[in-house]
């Protein structure tokens, strides 16, 4: 078998529920993608969809309520959908790392009070640590909260770039509290923040502004965030204990790499997947495009691309399973994953002449789509810092 992305060694249930993604896919995301992109959307029917799939619960412990899957099953689910239209991807990426984050360091209390809720999909979850003026000098967070007599804290700042600012309603954000610490990172706090879905001031002192009108990635909201005077209770502290919110945080960006290059592996495959087909019905001095070595070979380079993003991927994923550390493996396969998306989508446009320029052709949208990859949970220069940081200490002479 020559089809791409697949994957050895999956066992019944993930064979299974990764078939039933991908009919998923087929038969609604991708005939409905176009028209909710145009239009700039929110999927609503898709997600109830994806919530009756129980695909918001997937990695959550049953005893939460979940499915107890591993990162593998996870990602490979969101390959899927991201090759059926990456703001399906979007719309479970932050929700799932606010589970993680909260099944890794949240109190006890904390998972019985959200875990379950976030299983079925009923409470869903965005990440907030970028703001205006910072996203990849995460130490640098300005938004503040202040300490106040009764143990909790009053927190003024502005946040951007919340992916499912609007449609959730529970955002885990980092916040600078001040522990008296030397080194900045110590003195930030993860904080959950319970809120109505909507936009406007949600709640006393939380404003979640309008839409953020973007290149790609539609359909999807992405706000900004602003706290003026909000009060967050001690209790709303991820795990309980002040200035631990950054290396909360970092673990849960760790997963969510491997989630990034799982939707690249998905947007790749998917221009593959166009381009494969074009470049045989297209004909140009006489026969298919695809007879002319020029195209044959960037369909085998694309398709070389998409194999490599994939078994990285994979490996990063069941690295994490293991138990093992993934920093390296999950920066460098979000690293090589978004680059060689960006690549093949590019490719693919290519392939498809004037014709990959109409938006009536779906590798417009992929086009836009594949941009955000190489921002989101970090840089390509941040991916390699942290790849290059970890492998000089390990080849230190
Ligand atoms: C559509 C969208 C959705 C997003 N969703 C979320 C979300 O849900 N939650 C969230 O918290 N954030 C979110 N982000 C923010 C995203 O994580 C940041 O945009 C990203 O981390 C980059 O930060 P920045 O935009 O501030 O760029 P900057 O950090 O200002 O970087 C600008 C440029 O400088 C480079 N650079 C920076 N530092 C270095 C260095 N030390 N060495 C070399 N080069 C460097 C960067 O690689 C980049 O090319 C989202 C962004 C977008 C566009």
């Amino acid at each position: 078998m020559t089809r791409l992305a697949q994957t050895l060694g999956l066992n019944e249930f993930q064979t299974e529920i990764i078939a039933t993604v991908r009919r998923f896919v087929d038969r609604e995301v991708i005939p409905a993608a176009a028209e909710l992109e145009r239009t700039d959307t929110y999927p609503q029917a898709l997600v109830d969809t994806m919530r009756e799939m129980g695909l918001f619960g997937l990695m959550i412990p049953e005893s939460h309520g979940g499915l107890g899957e591993s990162l593998l099953t996870y990602a490979l689910c969101v390959e899927e959908l991201a090759r059926g239209w990456m703001s399906v991807s979007g719309v479970l990426n932050t929700h799932f790392i606010v589970a993680y984050m909260l099944r890794q360091h949240g109190t006890e209390e904390q998972k019985q009070r959200y875990l379950p809720r976030m299983a079925t999909g009923e409470t869903r979850g965005a990440f907030s640590m970028s703001e205006p003026e910072l996203g990849s000098d995460v130490a640098a967070i300005r938004t503040r909260g202040t300490r106040t007599p009764d143990g909790g804290y009053t927190v003024h700042g502005q946040k951007m770039w919340l992916t499912n600012g609007g449609s959730s309603t529970l955002v885990a954000a980092l916040v600078r509290t001040d522990e008296g610490a030397e080194k900045p990172h110590r003195n930030l706090t993860a904080f959950l923040i319970e809120k109505p879905v909507g936009f406007g001031e949600v709640k006393p002192g939380l404003t979640i502004t309008g839409k953020i009108d973007k290149l790609g990635y539609k359909g999807i909201d992405t706000t900004e965030m602003i706290f003026d005077g909000y009060a967050a209770g001690a209790d709303d502290v991820l795990g309980g204990v002040p200035g631990q919110g950054f290396f909360q945080m970092m673990d849960g960006i760790e997963v969510g790499r491997v989630n990034v290059s799982a939707r690249a592996c998905g947007v790749g495959l998917r221009a593959f997947e166009l381009a494969v087909r074009y470049a045989q019905q297209r004909e140009t001095f006489g026969k298919p495009i695809a007879e002319h070595q020029a195209i044959a070979f960037q369909l085998a380079e694309m398709a070389t691309k998409v194999e490599a993003a994939h078994l990285m991927m994979v490996n990063a994923a069941r690295l994490k399973d293991s138990g093992e550390r993934n920093d390296v493996a999950a920066g460098m396969a979000k690293y090589l994953a978004s680059e060689y998306c960006n690549e093949v989508t590019q490719q693919s446009f290519r392939i498809h002449g004037g014709y990959g320029y109409s938006k009536e052709y779906e590798i417009e949208r992929l086009m836009r789509d594949a941009p955000f990859l190489l921002i989101g949970e970090g840089t390509s220069e941040i991916q390699k810092q942290i790849i290059s940081k970890r492998l000089l200490a390990d080849y230190r002479i």
